[in-house]
């Protein structure tokens, strides 16, 4: 079968053939409906050195992949052939405290696993059909469509993730900001319409990314300019002279991050996301008081199921754009040149 493989860092990806998976015991194979395109699959190619991750290439990528059950390995119970599925994509060692809680994003043995998951290390859902080692990766979907909902694994889950654990200070009269509004910011400012009364201001340096803010429920939108303190006398404008309870920095950059610690309130949540590489200055004066910086890392398997949950009841709805396999590269080139809206998921069958 083709997949789309990272043969070496950075560098571009390759289509390859490469032998159809065939599960051993306690293993599942799955046909791949959808394989979201993610930025981080960007930072792969482009910028990651060699020695920086604890995996390597090559693999297939894909990290954010959905199908249905195609073959059981022996011994797997509780799941059918033809079953549609979500596949939880951090991949733990599965007996450690944090992985028994269903957070196998932070397992505490990752580093002596390796790799990270499908697509971050093993072979992933860029290709018609993907193995997954253990049936507790996979989350059944009911009546969304399969291609769509694929984003919702680590675009959905990711900022949902995020934005659950500053829930306390997003009442009535709080404000959050987004900034970086493509595939994971616009389920964020989704998640936050639907989970929250907070009033959502978006930020992009897209006039495009900003009116899919805008149809996705976000309040007000700022474009990114180089003006910061313009920037936060328009940030303040929009919100009654609030600054933010929490902000979701889902680029990552130096600029963002400056924007982040300046209209962050005392008291609030900076939470980085975006992996953009950018450094933000920690000392006693370049945040207001209390103001907590964080950073996350995709969510729980728990959590993916309550992202399914508000998406099987129509509350968020990733916007998708689809590309075949073979023009899976024109999905990375069009993310990279700021010509996507939303996310690009690519159907390999
Ligand atoms: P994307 O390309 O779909 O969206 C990024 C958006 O940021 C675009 O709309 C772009 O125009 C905007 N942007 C770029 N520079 C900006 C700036 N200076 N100010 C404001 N907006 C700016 O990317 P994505 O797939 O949504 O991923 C976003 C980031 O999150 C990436 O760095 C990705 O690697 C990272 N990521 C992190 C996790 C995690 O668990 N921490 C998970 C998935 C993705
Ligand atoms: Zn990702
Ligand atoms: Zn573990």
């Amino acid at each position: 079968m083709h997949a789309l493989q990272l043969v070496e860092w950075k560098a571009p990806p390759q289509l390859r053939d490469v032998p159809e998976p065939v599960p051993g015991p306690g293993e599942v194979v799955i046909r791949i409906a959808g394989a979201g395109a993610c930025h981080s699959d960007l930072h792969l190619m482009h910028d990651f050195e060699p020695g920086m991750l604890p995996w390597d290439p090559p693999f297939t990528l894909g990290h954010e992949s959905s199908g249905w059950v195609e073959t059981l390995g022996i011994g797997v119970r509780g799941i059918e052939v033809g079953q549609p599925v979500l596949v939880y994509g951090p991949w733990g060692c599965g007996s450690c405290h944090r992985c028994r809680e269903g957070m196998e994003n932070y397992c505490e043995n990752q580093s002596a696993i390796g790799a990270a998951g499908g697509g971050l290390g093993r072979d992933g859902g860029m290709a018609p059909k993907m193995l997954v080692p253990n049936p507790r990766h996979l989350v059944p979907l009911h009546d969304l469509d399969p291609v769509d909902a694929a984003p919702l694994t680590d675009a959905g889950l990711t900022p949902y993730h995020a934005i659950k654990r500053s829930l306390p200070l997003l009442g009535p009269g709080s404000t959050a900001a987004v900034i970086g509004v493509g595939g994971l910011g616009s389920m964020g400012v989704q998640l936050l319409e639907t989970l929250t009364p907070a009033r959502v201001v978006a930020v992009d340096t897209r006039e495009r990314a900003l009116e899919l803010a805008t149809e996705v429920g976000a309040h007000r939108t700022l474009l990114a300019s180089d003006d910061v303190d313009a920037m936060v006398a328009d940030f303040t404008k929009s919100t009654n002279g609030r600054l933010a309870d929490v902000v979701l920095d889902f680029v990552g950059v130096d600029d963002s991050l400056a924007l982040g610690a300046r209209v962050v309130r005392q008291l609030g949540h900076l939470t980085i996301v975006g992996i953009g590489g950018g450094t933000l200055p920690v000392s006693f004066f370049s945040l207001p008081y209390e103001a907590a910086v964080a950073t996350t890392y995709w969510g729980s398997v728990t959590e993916l199921m309550e992202v399914v949950e508000l998406a099987e009841a129509g509350r968020i709805a990733p916007h998708v754009t689809r590309y075949s396999l073979e023009s899976a590269v024109d999905a990375y080139a069009a993310m990279r040149s700021g010509d996507l809206e939303g996310r690009a998921v690519i159907v390999p069958n």
